[in-house]
């Protein structure tokens, strides 16, 4: 049996399952601080007899093995999880093989392996939501360099009339700080949820993500684009992306049928979930080398 853990920034969804993506049985838990969020953790996973743990988390993390840091959130602004040693705590717990990565890369590959990109071994997985964040399966790898992708953080072309100046609190008006879920509150006076008939909103948000688009395609030419998160519930946001992106692309490359190409998550909102019951299991394979 396998653990599986999606860290969120307002949620931590626990699940216990297999490889095959059935869940036996999970639990939802505030992301408040580590004292008070992790024993909730642990003490759902110790009533199942756990073989080894997959975890998927927002970060920045450290996923670098040879890292004297590894295992660690980072640089985050949320109280008490700044340099958490994250794996080490469930080393120490349960004594199993930890996976850890970050949510997108876990959900990307969740979805390559049981959802919109079955069989591939090449997707990208984009959340819109709080922030902005993607992850990558490239080669049937999870995309890793020197560290995980930050593919939310790109700079993009400001619409000519767009006066909204941006809200990442690192640079501004990058993709993140001009579409992510607070960036459309900050523009518009209002949430996502309230603005569903403004046409004017999702037109905006398309021409957006439609350019980190085709940065994306142009520098890592997945064979399927995977938009989830809260904010790409607004449906109407796919025409306008797929619209932009080939007045951006000039057909330039050879892409399939947009509408095909760009889509929802086949496993809806277990995607982060699934893979990261993938990423026990993946641990669990490399322990037995
Ligand atoms: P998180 O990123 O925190 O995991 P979500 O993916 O739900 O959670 O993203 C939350 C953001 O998405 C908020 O800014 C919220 O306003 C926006 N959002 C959530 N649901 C919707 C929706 N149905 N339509 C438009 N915006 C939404
Ligand atoms: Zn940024």
């Amino acid at each position: 049996m396998l653990g599986g853990i999606e860290a969120g920034g307002t949620k931590f969804i626990c699940a216990v399952g297999d490889e095959k993506g059935t869940i036996v049985d999970r639990i939802q838990i505030p992301t408040t601080t580590p004292d008070e969020t992790i024993p909730k953790v642990i003490e759902f996973f110790k009533k199942y007899p756990i073989e080894a743990i997959g975890i998927g988390s927002f970060g920045p993390i450290d996923v670098h093995r040879e890292s004297p840091t590894y295992g660690h959130i980072t640089s985050t602004p949320k109280p008490g999880w700044k340099d958490y040693p994250f794996v080490q705590g469930f080393e120490d717990e349960f004594g199993v093989p930890i996976g850890f990565n970050t949510d997108v890369n876990a959900a990307a590959l969740g979805e390559a392996t049981f959802g919109a990109a079955k069989g591939m071994d090449s997707c990208l997985y984009i959340t819109v939501g709080t922030g902005i964040g993607a992850g990558a399966l490239v080669q049937g790898q999870m995309l890793q360099g020197h560290s995980h992708p930050e593919m939310g953080h790109i700079l993009v072309r400001r619409h000519p009339e767009d006066p909204y100046q941006g809200r990442c609190p690192y640079h501004g008006d990058c993709l993140e700080g001009l579409a992510a879920g607070p960036a459309i509150e900050g523009r518009w006076g209002q949430k996502g949820i309230e603005l569903v008939d403004r046409n004017e909103v999702w037109e905006l948000e398309g021409y957006y993500i439609a350019q980190a688009l085709m940065q994306y395609i142009l520098i890592l030419s997945p064979k399927k684009i995977i938009l989830g998160g809260g904010v790409m519930n607004q449906k109407q946001v796919f025409p306008s992306i797929c619209q932009h992106l080939k007045e951006f692309l000039r057909d330039y490359v050879s892409l399939p049928e947009l509408s095909e190409y760009i889509v929802s998550p086949g496993l809806g909102n277990d995607a982060g979930i699934t893979g990261a019951l993938l990423l026990a299991h993946q641990a669990l394979t490399e322990s037995h080398k």
